[in-house]
């Protein structure tokens, strides 16, 4: 019995390349790439990802806070990052230490941003941010041009220094004729927002509108940059015919199998009898559960890849632990190991086949990968290192 871990988390650093590459050949050679690393790089590991983009060329990184934006700092980050979401005004300093990017959505927070840094005698770089049909932070941008006047009331705030102006797809992935119908409005009103800006004298190095669906379904879209987060970990999307890429999964997660028995007609398994074998079955026990991210509407749904065989969970999903059924699967021993999402021989199971089973979305299931799970990185085909939160804390 002699494995790496009880459960892992396998992150293949050659894949993020292939995936990059792919990327790239969407995008005309004007569109500079973020890199969206937001929670902990979609559960692959912020640091390490983050790296390994640096060194393919990602000069840009896109995150949610200012936590996320400071820990790529501290693990040696030295390329742009744009805080996608809020920071508190009273954090302006570090902002302005760390040369981070903050993104400026209504003409209250300008003020204050304004105000803040206008106190420690700072300078904020920004970037603008408007809302054409997200619904979510950003300067109204709708048909009408009402909010027009506050973009440049906040553009004249003298201790902000807005470099860049930006807006979010709701409906990108939507290849339906209304999403189309829907996001091409969106680029419209986009456009649209920053004309009426320039008209005024207000320009912006760099605009930029796609996330990764926008990039391989809206390629007739020629800004400076791109944001792009899912498919860098090679998470598919619906594309519109003719717009697919070929995608290399980044994570695989696997468990070593802890126990196997017999067990007969009539045995209850798990929480609440939720599994009743009908006959003599061979079960396995793998030490995952959902306090590892392996969700507990996973029970007698989920399937695993155990010696290149799939094999079904039988009863409820524990905090730590679930049983599979392996009766078909021959010589099956404590030790082996059971595939929780990637390739084994000719079987996978994908982040998509699971968020089916469970009614939401693969981006969900990545970043629940919690933290008890070490994520274990590879590149040609060698171990490059180990992130193994807990044993940190
Ligand atoms: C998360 C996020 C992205 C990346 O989205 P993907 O669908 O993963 O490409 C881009 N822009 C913003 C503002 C985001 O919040």
């Amino acid at each position: 019995m002699d494995f790496f871990k009880r459960t892992w988390a396998e992150i293949d650093l050659d894949h993020l390349a292939y995936n990059v590459n792919e990327i790239r050949k969407c995008l005309p050679k004007t569109t500079q790439m973020m890199g969206v690393v937001k929670a902990d790089a979609y559960g692959h590991g912020d640091r390490y990802i983050a790296k390994e983009m640096e060194n393919l060329g990602i000069k840009n990184f896109g995150v949610s806070n200012l936590e996320e934006a400071l820990s790529l700092r501290k693990n040696g980050v030295e390329s742009n990052i744009l805080i996608l979401g809020v920071t508190p005004v009273s954090a302006v300093k570090k902002l302005s230490e760390h040369h981070i990017t903050q993104t400026v959505y209504s003409l209250e927070y300008a003020q204050q941003l304004n105000s803040a840094a206008k106190k420690e005698n700072i300078c904020i770089q920004c970037h603008m941010k408007l809302d054409t049909g997200m619904g979510r932070i950003g300067f109204r941008a709708g048909d009408d041009l009402s909010a027009i006047e506050e973009m440049v009331e906040a553009c004249q705030l003298p201790n902000l220094n807005f470099t860049g102006i930006f807006s979010h797809f709701s409906s990108s992935d939507d290849i339906g004729e209304e999403g189309i119908a829907y996001t091409k409005g969106q680029k419209e009103r986009f456009d649209k927002a920053v004309m009426a800006l320039e008209k005024k004298g207000i320009h912006f190095d760099v605009k930029h509108l796609q996330n990764s669906a926008g990039v391989l379904n809206y390629r007739d879209c020629r800004y400076d940059m791109a944001r792009v987060g899912v498919i860098l970990y090679g998470l598919p999307l619906d594309t519109l015919p003719g717009c697919a890429i070929s995608l290399k999964p980044v994570m695989s997660i696997r468990s070593a199998i802890s126990m196997v028995k017999t067990v007969h007609a009539g045995d209850a398994i798990s929480y609440s009898r939720r599994f009743t074998a009908d006959k003599e079955m061979r079960l396995a026990t793998v030490p995952i559960g959902y306090a590892d991210g392996y969700l507990r509407a996973f029970a007698n749904k989920g399937k695993m890849i155990v010696h290149g065989q799939y094999a079904r969970v039988v009863g409820s999903v524990c905090m730590d632990q679930l049983m599979l059924d392996v009766t078909h699967i021959p010589d099956v021993q404590a030790g082996d190991i059971a595939t929780v999402v990637g390739s084994d021989g000719d079987c996978q199971v994908t982040f998509g086949d699971l968020a089916q089973i469970a009614g939401t979305i693969h981006y969900e299931l990545a970043c629940l990968v919690s933290r008890r799970v070490p994520r274990v990185y590879q590149k040609g085909g060698k171990t490059v290192g180990i992130v193994d939160y807990i044993v940190e804390e």
